[in-house]
């Protein structure tokens, strides 16, 4: 596959570190709105607002933030519809992808190959299982006023598809486990299905399924 090169322009908009959490899934945007106007807002102090990435209807993928700091895209939580939603801020273990794109919009040819790419960077650098409860799109976090973020068109069937062909694909029920085991407070936060699990995480689990009983 065809490597993209991203480019570094940096925003002021961003906490640095992420309060001890790391990455655990990408959430997906659209800009509503076409460069350079969306790219400088996300740049300007005013705006208050980042992602760790915007991809361009040419294709050009533009750092804004580093991965290991905080961007400031998904602060607002409003009725959300994810699992891996913990109570805290969801800066703090999301990777945010922005598209450029206008309101219900579908993803050029160019900018979809450079969104693909960019996912499997994210994906095998910080090991983030290929599943929809790990790569979203915003309206999962705020279905309120961001229901249409990243919108109907967003191409999601073939962006998994195309990130199973390549990527490790982890079979939906070992996902559900996972799922319904953080729903019961038997873990927190995320653990990857296929890590081998520690003695000590084991004992734990076990030690609170001794309490729900
Ligand atoms: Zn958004």
């Amino acid at each position: 596959m065809e490597k993209f090169k991203v480019v570094w322009i940096g925003s002021p908009n961003y906490t640095p570190g992420r309060a001890g959490r790391k990455p655990i899934a990408i959430v997906n945007h659209i800009t509503a709105g076409l460069n350079p106007g969306a790219l400088q807002w996300l740049q300007n102090p005013k705006a208050r607002v980042s992602v760790h990435y915007l991809v361009s209807k040419k294709g050009e993928i533009f750092q804004l933030v580093k991965e290991e700091d905080t961007a400031w895209a998904n602060g607002a939580v409003n009725q959300p519809h994810w699992p891996l939603y913990d109570g805290s801020n969801p800066n703090y273990y999301t990777l945010s992808i922005e598209h450029e794109a206008l309101a219900g919009e579908g993803l050029t040819d160019r900018q979809y190959q450079a969104s693909l790419w960019l996912h499997q960077q994210l994906i095998n650098r910080w090991g983030i299982p290929i599943h929809a409860d790990f790569i979203i799109g915003h309206y999962r976090i705020d279905s309120v006023n961001r229901k249409n973020c990243p919108g109907l068109n967003f191409p999601w069937d073939s962006l998994f598809a195309d990130l199973r062909k390549t990527g490790e694909n982890i079979p939906a029920w070992k996902q559900d486990i996972m799922t319904r085991a953080r729903q019961a407070g038997l873990i927190t936060g995320q653990h990857h299905p296929d890590e081998r699990a520690d003695k000590w995480f084991v004992l734990e689990v076990a030690l609170r399924v001794q309490k729900i009983k």
